[in-house]
């Protein structure tokens, strides 16, 4: 297996596999220093996120909005049982220059609509539009979080052992060596 003795350099001993298009990250797994978008070397530190992988649907934090004319108590059940019903891991992202420009800008776009996708949501609610308008806007916020959360990369699994994750591209995963 030639292909992994070359791809070995990068991925051996740091505890990153990869498994078709996954990138598993064993515990104390650290990624090899390549961009995971294009595989070039990286630059600059690593970009430290947060993944998450909830057992409740996207749309289940969104209803918290829909509640907000009754009051704060069901928001902040509703944003609980979201919370307690998901699994967070903490990944290091190494990104070339390229890609970390392209990554900045992107953070200011989905932090633009974070903020602002619920305040028209809510002005919409207090002027008593058409309630089809007010779901617009609601899947319109439910589609902004799902493309913020496939940014980068994407958790498919977080288990005790391991994180696995979708999105790295074609050179980067080419660098590591297949889970044995
Ligand atoms: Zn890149």
């Amino acid at each position: 297996m030639q292909a992994n003795a070359s791809a070995g350099e990068a991925g051996d001993g740091l505890g990153v596999y990869r498994r078709g298009d996954a990138v598993i990250i064993r515990k104390g797994g650290r990624l090899p220093p390549f961009c995971i978008k294009c595989g070039e070397p990286e630059w600059g530190s690593p970009v430290q996120r947060s993944l998450y992988i909830s057992a409740m649907p996207n749309w289940f934090g969104a209803l918290a909005l829909l509640l907000i004319p009754l009051g704060l108590i069901p928001i902040i059940v509703i944003f609980a049982i979201w919370r307690a019903a998901r699994e967070e891991a903490q990944l290091s992202i190494p990104l070339c220059a390229k890609h970390r420009d392209i990554y900045q800008m992107e953070r200011v776009v989905g932090w633009t609509w974070s903020l602002g996708g619920p305040l028209v949501l809510i002005v919409l609610i207090a002027l008593r539009d058409p309630p089809g308008l007010i779901l617009a806007a609601l899947a319109l916020i439910c589609l902004g979080n799902s493309l913020l959360q496939i940014r980068l990369v994407r958790a498919v699994a977080i288990e005790p052992g391991f994180t696995a994750v979708k999105g790295a591209g074609g050179s980067f995963l080419a660098r590591l060596p297949e889970e044995v």
